[in-house]
C-alpha cells in the first residue's frame, strides 16, 4: 500500500503522488496553494514520483525527426527504384497525358493461378512513364504526350519483364497469335497465359 500524505489544507488523506494535482483542482484559490505547490515542485522524490506516472508525451522534435526518417526512407527507396529501373519510355510531362489517357485490362495466368501484377509500374518520384499502372487491378493506363501507339511489349519493357512465349493471347476475348507487338487500345481486354510465370 502506498504511504498517504495528509492535504495541509483540508486535512483529507492523498497518496503523496497526487498531493499536488489534489491542491491545484481543490484549492485552486486558497491563499496558501500557490507557495505549497512551488515548495512540493522542488522535492525531487515527488517530481519523480509524478513523472513516472504521466502518459508518454511525444514531442514535435520527435514527430519531425521520425516524418524526416519516413521521408528520406521513401526517397532513398525511390532514387534505388530509379537507379535499378531506368526509364525504359520517355517520360511524359504530368498524370494524365496531353494527348490521349486509355486504359486496357491486362490478366496473366501461370499455369491457371492468376497473377497479381504490381501498382505503380513505370511510376516513380522523378518519371511518368506514358504506360504504367496504378492499383494491383491489372489496368494499364496508357498517357501519351505524343501522337503515338504503345504494345503491349512496350509495357513489359517499362515492367521490365520479358514478354517471353505467352502459349495462348486473347485480346477483347478473342484468340490471337501470342506477340508483343499487340497495340494498347482503349476500353481493351488482354489475357496472356504463361506456363509459368513470375510478376
Ligand atoms: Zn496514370
Ligand atoms: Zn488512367
Amino acid at each position: 500500500m502506498a504511504k498517504m500524505e495528509r492535504c495541509p489544507i483540508c486535512n483529507v488523506a492523498v497518496k503523496p503522488e497526487n498531493l499536488l494535482r489534489h491542491l491545484s483542482e481543490t484549492h485552486p484559490r486558497h491563499p496558501d496553494t500557490a507557495n505549497l505547490l512551488e515548495e512540493l515542485k522542488t522535492d525531487p522524490g515527488r517530481i519523480q514520483r509524478r513523472t513516472a506516472g504521466r502518459p508518454l508525451r511525444v514531442r514535435r522534435w520527435q514527430v519531425l525527426v521520425l516524418l524526416a526518417l519516413i521521408v528520406g526512407g521513401l526517397g532513398s527507396y525511390y532514387i534505388v527504384q530509379a537507379a535499378s529501373h531506368p526509364p525504359s519510355l520517355p517520360c511524359i510531362g504530368g498524370e494524365g497525358g496531353q494527348v490521349y489517357h486509355w486504359h486496357s485490362q491486362l490478366t496473366i495466368f501461370s499455369g491457371s493461378a492468376k497473377i497479381v501484377i504490381p501498382a505503380n509500374i513505370g511510376l516513380s518520384v522523378f518519371c511518368i512513364e506514358p504506360v504504367h499502372t496504378h492499383a494491383t487491378d491489372g489496368v494499364i493506363h496508357i498517357e501519351s504526350d505524343v501522337n503515338r501507339l504503345y504494345s503491349i511489349g512496350d509495357f513489359f519493357g517499362v515492367w521490365g519483364k520479358p514478354f517471353g512465349s505467352p502459349t495462348q493471347m486473347l485480346v477483347n476475348g478473342s484468340p490471337v497469335t501470342p506477340s508483343a507487338t499487340v497495340t494498347l487500345n482503349d476500353q481493351q481486354t488482354i489475357e496472356l497465359h504463361y506456363d509459368s510465370f513470375s510478376p
